[in-house]
C-alpha cells in the first residue's frame, strides 16, 4: 500500500497523494552555461526525466535560470547552499522549487523572505539530510537524520510555509532505508528518494535499486533520483526501469533477455543492442522477449507482445508465446524490427 502524502505541486508536475512516482535528475553542466545545460535538460526530457535540479553556485547561475527555463520543457529545481540571496533570486528568475536547508541560515528575516516569496508564487522548497549534515559522525544515525529533518520542517511551518517536500538520502543503502521508513511514518510531506554519491554506474545502479527499490515497494517515495558518476541520462533510465520492474510506471520498450548458455547459437547479445539503439527512444510501452533458443524461449517469454528465439544460425520470431515465423538469422533482425514497428504504430494510434 502506497503511503499517501500530501500533493506538492512543482511547476506543471504533482507529486504526492496517487501521482505517479516522478523520475528526476540533476544536469552536470555549468549552469552558467545556459546552451549546454538547455541542451543537457532536453536529452534528458527525451529520456523521460520530469522534473530537473540545477546547481546554483553563485548569482550568474541564479540569473541563467530565466533563460533556461525558456528553452525547456520540464520543472526546474534549483540547488542551493547556504546563501538566502541565491534562493531569492533563483525564484524571481523562475525557478520550480528550491532546495535548501534553513538551518544553514543565521538570520530569520531571510528565511521569512524566502519562504513568502515562494508562498507568494506556489514554489515548494525541498529540506533533507545527508552525512553531510554533521560536523561529526552521530552515534545513531537514522536518529540523527531524521531529527536533522525534523527540524528543517520546524523552522519552515515557524514562518507560516508547508509547502514542503523532504529527503534523506546517504551512500549507505541500509542507512538511507532504515531514516526514510522513519521519517514516512512520522510526516505526511511527499518524499524525494535516492542512494547519494552512489559511486560509479554499476555500483550504484545496485546500491540505488536496492535502496530505492525496498522503499518503493513499501509503499514510500513521491520521486526518485538515481544518482550516478555517469551520463545524466542513465539516471533518467535506470530511475524508470525500476519502476517498471515494480509495476508503478509504463514506458517504453522492456526487453526480456536471457543470459544464454551452452544451447545459444545466435549473436543474442548483438540483437539486444540494435534493440536498444533502434528502440530507446520509443516512448508506447512493449515488452520485448530475445532469448537465446526454443527450449525455453517462447515459454519464458510468454508475456512479451513480440520476441526472438534463437536456433541453429536462425530464429523463430513469436507473438504472445506463439510462433509467428522461422527465418535465416541474417533477415531475422529486419524481420523482427518490421513486427515490433508494426506493433508500436498500432498501440501509438489506439
Ligand atoms: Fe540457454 Fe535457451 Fe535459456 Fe537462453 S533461453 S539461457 S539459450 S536455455
Amino acid at each position: 500500500m502506497r503511503r499517501i502524502s500530501r500533493i506538492v505541486r512543482i511547476g506543471n508536475v504533482e507529486i504526492g497523494g496517487n501521482n505517479p512516482i516522478a523520475v528526476q535528475s540533476m544536469t552536470k553542466t555549468d549552469t552558467r552555461n545556459v546552451v549546454e545545460t538547455v541542451n543537457q535538460i532536453l536529452e534528458l526530457e527525451d529520456a523521460g526525466c520530469e522534473i530537473i535540479r540545477v546547481a546554483v553556485p553563485d548569482r550568474e547561475a541564479a540569473l541563467a535560470i530565466k533563460e533556461i527555463k525558456k528553452g525547456i520543457h520540464i520543472p526546474l529545481i534549483a540547488d542551493i547552499h547556504f546563501d538566502p540571496d541565491l534562493a531569492i533570486l533563483s525564484i524571481m528568475n523562475g525557478a520550480d522549487k528550491i532546495r535548501l536547508n534553513p538551518s544553514n541560515i543565521r538570520d530569520r528575516e531571510q528565511i521569512v523572505k524566502i519562504a513568502n516569496l515562494a508562498k507568494e508564487r506556489g514554489i515548494p522548497i525541498r529540506v533533507g539530510a545527508n552525512l553531510g549534515s554533521f560536523l561529526k559522525k552521530p552515534d545513531n544515525i537514522t536518529e540523527a537524520l531524521v531529527s536533522t529533518v525534523l527540524n528543517e520542517i520546524k523552522i519552515l511551518n515557524s514562518v507560516d510555509f508547508d509547502n514542503i517536500v523532504i529527503s534523506i538520502k546517504t551512500s549507505d543503502v541500509v542507512q538511507t532505508i532504515k531514516a526514510n521508513e522513519r521519517i514516512a511514518e512520522l510526516t505526511d510531506y511527499p518524499i524525494h528518494l535516492g542512494v547519494t554519491e552512489a559511486g560509479p554506474l554499476e555500483e550504484s545502479l545496485i546500491k540505488s535499486s536496492a535502496g530505492i527499490g525496498h522503499l518503493l515497494i513499501k509503499g514510500i517515495g513521491d520521486t526518485l533520483r538515481y544518482s550516478v558518476s555517469d551520463m545524466p541520462v542513465k539516471e533518467v533510465e535506470a530511475g524508470f526501469t525500476l519502476l517498471k520492474s515494480l509495476h508503478l510506471r509504463e514506458r517504453g520498450i522492456t526487453i526480456i533477455s536471457c543470459p544464454t548458455c551452452g544451447r545459444c547459437e545466435i549473436n543474442l547479445f548483438s540483437l539486444i543492442r540494435r534493440v536498444k539503439e533502434d528502440f530507446g527512444h520509443v516512448k508506447t510501452p512493449v515488452k520485448v522477449a530475445i532469448m537465446g533458443c526454443v527450449v525455453n524461449g517462447p515459454g519464458e517469454a510468454k508475456d512479451a507482445e513480440i520476441g526472438i528465439a534463437g536456433g541453429k544460425k536462425t530464429g523463430v520470431i513469436f507473438k504472445k508465446g506463439k510462433v509467428l515465423k522461422t527465418v535465416s538469422e541474417d533477415k531475422l533482425y529486419s524481420e523482427f524490427k518490421k513486427e515490433l514497428e508494426k506493433i508500436i504504430k498500432e498501440k501509438s494510434s489506439s
